[in-house]
């Protein structure tokens, strides 16, 4: 039972056709899939495939694109900023030496990483919530109250930044925003809707319904829901596209030809050679996710995405009972209201520390693995992707339950 923090498991049945691919892809018979050239036909199938499975599961409009990038989840936390703050500049008619500000929700360890690198990229990054302040212990536990958010008042005329930026789920702290419409939502009812949303979604793409067209920018490391490491996807809003060239003779900023975004649109994410094998793998596991959905569809007119978002909220529900009949025994870390169903994350505190290593070591004996906290935080963190199934879940609280047994006193 695989529940690390990615990269994760990935569907069996995708990774047996990838696997038999590599010796020979049915459509190029004596070659393999990462043999081939990312310009040869055989390879634009597998995006276009790809492009418009992910465009149905996530019902994307048409006035915005769909990128493979490579680099990471942290090569965006810099191609957002300079992207946007160069497409802010043109338009508003400001020169590099302008000041431009991004504003940061600072919910966990990764959006607080993004602010930094804002910074780094030369934007103000303003914070307009920080989870620690309002957090249990100074710590990341927090996405609430939503009055606490600090975001400044514009005047007329005044200046807006460039975008706002938010992690729709922090991986290490067990913190996620919630469903559209649900209270913890992310609060776009805050913010003049004229400012782009940025979100990074790396931890809980795919695991339910989204409204892309509230966003600007929306991106995902692939390691988790989606594929192998090496690719990033990025669903981004047309009119935010700068060109490179216009923004450079203006004064209005410099952006890596490989991080711009217009440039990736424009030769359908083949600016260079792609991550072939790992963007078919993506096609693969895509295909899978409209094919089998782990449950049936609630209503013929659901959206596709809403199995997932009901398998998700069943699964992590077990993990969550389970701490909380525990009489202290196990106490997650994020608030209520705040509880990621992707990254469960909980204490020990009875034990302390020697008790939660012997958790992780008994864990893997039993076969489930990768159940350590991030290095940073500490703690036990179970991670329940889309691939891990029920059975593993039970098997996971099982064990808790046994583990408590032996070691309550
Ligand atoms: N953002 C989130 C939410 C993550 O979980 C991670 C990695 O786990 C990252 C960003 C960084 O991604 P990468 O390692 O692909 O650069």
């Amino acid at each position: 039972i695989n529940m690390n923090a990615g990269p994760s498991p990935l569907p069996d049945a995708a990774l047996l056709t990838a696997a038999a691919s590599l010796l020979s892809y049915p459509d190029t018979p004596g070659m393999g899939i990462a043999e081939i050239s990312h310009r040869s036909s055989a390879f634009d199938q597998v995006v276009a495939n790809a492009n418009k499975d992910l465009r149905q599961l996530l019902d994307i409009p048409d006035n915005y694109h769909v990128l493979w990038m490579q680099g990471g989840g942290l090569t965006q936390f810099a191609a957002t900023v300079l992207n946007l703050a160069a497409w802010y500049r043109t338009k508003h008619q400001l020169t590099a030496d302008d000041d431009v500000e991004g504003w940061y929700a600072v919910t966990g360890s990764w959006s607080k990483k993004a602010a930094e690198e804002g910074t780094r990229m030369g934007v103000t990054a303003r914070t307009v919530f920080d989870g620690k302040k309002h957090g249990k212990d100074n710590k990341f536990t927090s996405i609430a109250p939503v009055d606490a958010w600090d975001v400044p008042q514009l005047e007329e005329n005044s200046r807006k930044p460039a975008f706002i930026y938010y992690c729709d789920n922090e991986t290490v702290d067990g913190v996620e925003f919630g469903a559209p419409d649900s209270d913890s939502a992310f609060p776009f009812d805050k913010f003049d809707p004229a400012i782009p949303v940025v979100a990074d979604m790396s931890s809980n793409f795919l695991s339910r319904p989204v409204d892309v067209s509230k966003y600007g920018i929306i991106y995902a490391g692939a390691q988790k829901n989606l594929g192998p490491a090496g690719v990033t996807l990025v669903i981004v809003r047309d009119d935010l596209l700068v060109d490179l060239d216009e923004a450079v003779k203006y004064g209005a900023g410099r952006v890596p030809s490989m991080l711009s975004y217009k440039n990736m649109a424009d030769t359908n994410s083949m600016f260079n050679t792609p991550p072939t094998f790992t963007i078919y793998v993506c096609s693969l596991v895509l295909r899978s996710l409209l094919e089998s959905p782990p449950l049936p569809l609630s209503s013929p007119d659901a959206r596709p995405l809403s199995p997932l978002s009901d398998f998700a909220d069943q699964k992590s529900a077990l993990v969550y009972s389970e701490l909380d009949a525990s009489e202290g025994f196990y106490i997650g870390t994020a608030d209520k209201e705040a509880r990621s169903r992707m990254n469960v994350t909980f204490r020990l505190p009875t034990g302390g520390e020697p008790l939660e290593k012997a958790f992780v070591k008994e864990a893997s004996e039993r076969g489930i693995k990768g159940v350590n906290g991030h290095r940073s935080v500490g703690g036990i963190r179970t991670s329940i992707y889309n691939a891990v199934t029920l059975d593993d879940v039970k098997k996971l609280v099982a064990f808790m339950r046994e583990f408590r047994d032996k070691n309550a006193h």
